[in-house]
């Protein structure tokens, strides 16, 4: 395998991602290249990218459209096109079309993201290599009855989930053959109209399990090793919300079989670049659920506690060369949490709340990494994911973090929108969060958490008075 020199990379995303992979680059020496559709003109990416091209005023069209983001990359000499997570970033014809125009895809070969995205094909690979599956259908449902039939084979309650599904989107659980029958055309809807895919297959429910995944590293010479595991249990509507890194809740003896499994996981299928191998864990059982072929959200919390930058593995991996660590050099010290602030408001369902930020103050001191692209006097555009901001914090003991996660939320301002920085102050205070026992049911558990009082936030009219007043003294 020949190595190369990235020089400029094109950055095939928005964002706080986008603005990643940005700084990726400075640090490197390396080009970068933003792209961006209209709404996105004054995104701080934009301005912080080498150089920027505009993929026209259709919100969405240019961030979804390969071949011409390749044929930029042609145009603008790049060698490498990095995709961030969502848009293309699990879309084998991206990785396809680099190969043809010989620019670096930064990520898998368009063979295993195929492979991977589609979550039956991945299950039955995993089944082949000796790692433990959730119980389920071996291949998609043809209809409703051949549903009903296995439904009643693998025994409720039962989850229906879009095979080419993302984000906790096209997953829905059923605990009977009524519900089974309300339900299945409404994921194979779901699924039509947000992945362009009507296959759907079915999964035995793990009642209240806990989202443990782990993070791999491959590189083209052979070398895989695993970065330990992230807990994603806190999750509303499955999708995460708060993520932890190592778990609180498994010990060592598990967190080396976790380790171990994602490693063969990504050996079975010649995986290459960083990924996420995705398990469901009820008591000492472990399920794969899937793998993520890409950067994912939450790979902060995994650089906080061993200290190895994803991103630039990701390039020198893309690069040919090998990994800088192996195994035995990597370990992990504390704990990192995540937290994911959406522009979104708690107490009205979680709606999205977009709009101008009238003002923006980051919290900082010990510990405390945020990764956005906000800013006071930006203006969130509603076409894209409602997360705004990163908030991570990292400490030696469990009790610290939490801590110092409450006190980095008090620390921030971030006014002019709703968001979520105040629910998860609600969380943190939590008896059961605090004490290590949470499951993905913690959410649906705990409504009253979302019904929290606003004396410390007030309202909207309030909330623009101390904007002005705190934008005219400078705080
Ligand atoms: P992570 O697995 O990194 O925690 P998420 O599941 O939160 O990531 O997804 C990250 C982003 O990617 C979200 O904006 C989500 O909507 C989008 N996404 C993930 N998978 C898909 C998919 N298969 N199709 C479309 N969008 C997706
Ligand atoms: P996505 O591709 O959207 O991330 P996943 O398959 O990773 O979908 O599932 C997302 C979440 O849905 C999981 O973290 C978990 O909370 C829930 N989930 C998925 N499958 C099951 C299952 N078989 N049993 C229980 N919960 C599940
Ligand atoms: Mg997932």
């Amino acid at each position: 395998m020949s190595t190369a020199s990235i020089k400029k990379v094109l950055i095939a995303n928005r964002g706080e991602i986008a603005l990643r992979l940005v700084r990726a680059c400075a640090e490197q020496n390396i080009r970068s290249v933003a792209v961006y559709t209209e709404p996105d003109r004054y995104g701080l990416f934009v301005k912080r990218a080498s150089e920027a091209y505009s993929l026209g005023s259709d919100p969405l069209a240019g961030y979804l459209d390969p071949l011409r983001i390749v044929n930029l990359a042609v145009e603008t000499g790049c060698d490498a096109i990095h995709p961030g997570y969502g848009f293309l970033s699990e879309n084998p014809e991206l990785a396809r079309l680099c190969e043809e125009k010989n620019i670096l895809f930064i990520g898998p070969s368009a063979e295993v993201i195929q492979r991977m995205g589609d979550k039956t094909q991945a299950r039955l690979a995993m089944m082949q290599a000796g790692v433990p599956v959730t119980p389920g259908s071996e291949g998609n449902l043809a209809d409703i009855e051949e549903a009903v039939t296995e439904a009643k084979r693998i025994g409720y309650p039962v989850m229906v989930k879009a095979t080419s599904g993302g984000g906790g989107r096209g997953i829905r659980r059923c605990d009977d053959e009524p519900e089974l029958r309300k339900q299945f055309p409404r994921v194979i809807s779901e699924a039509t109209k947000a992945f362009g895919s009507a296959e759907v297959f079915m999964e035995k429910c793990i009642v209240n399990p806990k989202h443990i995944e782990v993070q791999v590293l491959a590189d083209s010479l052979g070398n895989v090793i695993h970065l330990y595991e992230r807990d994603c249990s806190i999750q509303r509507r499955n999708q995460k919300l708060i993520e932890i890194a190592p778990s609180p809740q498994i010990d060592n003896e598990l967190r080396d079989k976790l380790g171990q499994l994602a490693v063969t996981a990504a050996e079975a299928v010649g995986y290459v670049s960083a990924g996420t191998v995705e398990f469901l864990l009820s008591g000492e059982d472990v399920y794969f659920m899937e793998m993520n072929t890409r950067i994912q959200v939450e790979h902060t919390i995994t650089e906080q506690i061993t200290g190895v930058d994803i991103v630039r593995e990701q390039l020198r991996i893309a690069e040919g060369k090998p990994l800088s660590y192996q195994q035995q050099d990597i370990s992990y010290r504390g704990y990192a949490m995540q937290l994911r602030i959406n522009a979104e408001d708690p107490k009205n369902d979680f709606l999205p709340s977009f709009g101008r930020i009238t003002h923006y103050y980051a919290p900082g001191g010990p510990g405390v990494r945020v990764d956005t692209a906000i800013y006071t006097g930006y203006e969130i555009p509603p076409y894209f994911d409602s997360m705004c901001l990163k908030l991570v914090v990292w400490s030696l003991t469990w009790e610290e973090t939490v801590a110092r996660a409450q006190r980095a939320i008090d620390d921030m301002r971030l006014h002019g929108i709703r968001t979520t920085a105040h629910y998860y102050q609600q969380i943190l205070q939590h008896e059961e969060f605090q004490n290590k026992e949470f499951d993905t049911s913690f959410v649906t558990k705990h409504p009253e958490l979302s019904k929290y009082s606003d004396k410390k936030h007030p309202s909207d009219v309030a909330l623009a008075l101390s904007a002005a007043i705190a934008a005219y003294a400078g705080l």
